[in-house]
């Protein structure tokens, strides 16, 4: 937006002004280190006001705009047919192109209602990096989840504009090896958010479409960063520079048969997601699930407030200014960490940095957990709370028991949308300098003494190895 007849370029500032604020509470160390004990060594175990910033996720921690908070007070509460639930279902069908959706509280539901139709005991179902809690309705229906991402996303270090993608060659293995009967559909997560919130083409999600299609396979988009993958597209693909972030938008979905959501991402609200298909009959048979598991068809797991907030939101936020301002902010994290020359996955992501723990820490063996060690190591030094990425969330193998191990061990600090400003991101970073300056005296990570059978990382209990 800057005037090119000015002669001087003007620095960049973000569109929009803070208009309320939350005080933040300060630690000491003494305190951090009887509060992480307490909590059993699992961040997700602490109370949010024992943390100074809190990165665990950008999951509906987000700053919703004054349209969205004003949006609330027209809140339709009807059981049936309320004025909110079509609002919602407009802007769905505006953005997204899909005529038929079901609301749900979030996007793990979202995935409860459609695996329930789709998936049986059996079933194989390819994906680039399955979410944690995909992974897990999948897993829990003893179906499994194939990853075919790139090679390339595995090598922290590799710059490449697109690094979420899908691996064609891979993908056509499993459609090959495995009767149409037995995959109901394959997963396209966008951003990638397991390889680091990385971005996935217009290109490859338009050959991903066609190579499934080609095999009778329909296309599940798995959307929770939907709009940050739409603006990547705008600012690394050739043919997409002029392009609005809502036609891109479009264009996406435009190879989907379906999709899921966590509106708690890019849609900017507190509460929410939906599932929405192209196909009527697919609507119809999710429906009883949406009435058994979440409520009825017009409000799903949602109240009318909430709708109104998330029609406003999945407008909002498909407009350059708010993307620009957000992905900004993360790479603004990555250059300062770039002065320090702390590793993490390249390039900066669109909702979050990942570390690079096992560059990081390279004394501590893996069966310590190391992307957790750091993890508790960046929490001691200054309150900061981020997430494993690492083995703890990859939970065991369901056949053998043995715990997976997978190739990277990240530490995700998730910035939440509009809630931080660039001086906490200095502060993160200069934190991050402190742990990386004192590495090697880190030798000692820690073991799990509880964990439940799934998705083990919320719940786990540690202690020091
Ligand atoms: C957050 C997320 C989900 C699950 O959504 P919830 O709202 O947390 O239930 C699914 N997939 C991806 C890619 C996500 O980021």
């Amino acid at each position: 937006m800057s005037d090119k007849t000015n002669t001087q370029e003007l620095p960049y500032c973000e569109p929009y002004k803070i208009k309320m604020t939350e005080a933040i509470r300060t630690s000491t160390r003494a305190e951090r280190e009887q509060w992480i004990k307490d909590a059993q060594y699992n961040l997700f175990k602490l109370r949010a006001d024992q943390t100074m910033i809190d990165l665990l996720t950008d999951s509906g921690v987000g700053s919703m705009s004054d349209r969205q908070w004003s949006a609330l007070m027209t809140g339709d509460e009807s059981y049936a047919g309320a004025k909110s639930y079509y609002h919602l279902r407009d802007a769905v069908q505006n953005i997204f192109g899909m005529p038929w959706f079901l609301p749900t509280h979030q996007g793990r539901a979202a995935e409860n209602v459609i695996f329930s139709v789709l998936l049986k005991e059996g079933d194989i179902v390819p994906g680039n990096s399955h979410f944690d809690t995909t992974k897990g309705h999948i897993e829990y229906r003893r179906a499994v989840a194939i990853d075919c991402t790139i090679d390339a996303a595995a090598d922290t270090q590799a710059e490449l504009p697109f690094k979420g993608e899908m691996d064609l060659g891979k993908l056509e293995e499993v459609l090959k090896k495995y009767p149409k009967e037995k995959i109901p559909c394959c997963v396209l997560t966008v951003t990638n958010n397991t390889a680091g919130g990385q971005p996935v083409s217009m290109k490859n999600i338009r050959e991903t479409t066609e190579l499934c299609h080609k095999y009778g396979i329909p296309v599940l988009m798995d959307s929770a960063r939907f709009a940050q993958n739409a603006y990547f597209i705008k600012m690394r693909e050739k043919g997409y520079e002029n392009k609005s972030i809502k036609e891109i938008v479009r264009e996406m979905y435009a190879a989907a048969d379906m999709m899921t959501i966590s509106a708690k991402k890019d849609g900017v609200v507190n509460m929410g997601g939906f599932v929405a298909m192209r196909s009527e009959d697919l609507f119809r048979r999710a429906m009883q699930f949406n009435i058994m598991y979440e409520g009825y068809i017009t409000y799903g797991g949602m109240s009318g407030r909430d709708m109104e907030a998330l029609a406003v939101g999945l407008d909002e936020n498909t407009e350059f200014d708010q993307l620009d301002a957000r992905v900004r902010q993360v790479a603004f994290l990555g250059a300062e960490l770039d002065k320090y020359g702390i590793p993490y996955q390249r390039p900066a992501g669109g909702h979050a940095i990942f570390l690079d723990a096992k560059k990081i820490l390279p004394n501590l063996p893996k069966e310590q957990f190391i992307a957790q060690t750091l993890g508790i190591e960046l929490y001691l030094e200054a309150g900061i709370r981020g997430v494993e990425i690492g083995s703890i969330l990859a939970d065991r193998d369901p056949v053998t028991r043995e715990n997976r191990y997978p190739r990277l061990e990240l530490l995700r600090l998730a910035i939440p949308c509009r809630t931080y400003t660039d001086n906490h991101m200095r502060v993160i970073a200069a934190a991050c300098k402190n742990v990386y300056d004192r590495r090697e005296s880190i030798t000692r990570g820690y073991k799990i003494t509880f964990e439940a059978p799934i998705m083990r990382h919320f719940t786990a209990e540690l202690e020091k190895a």
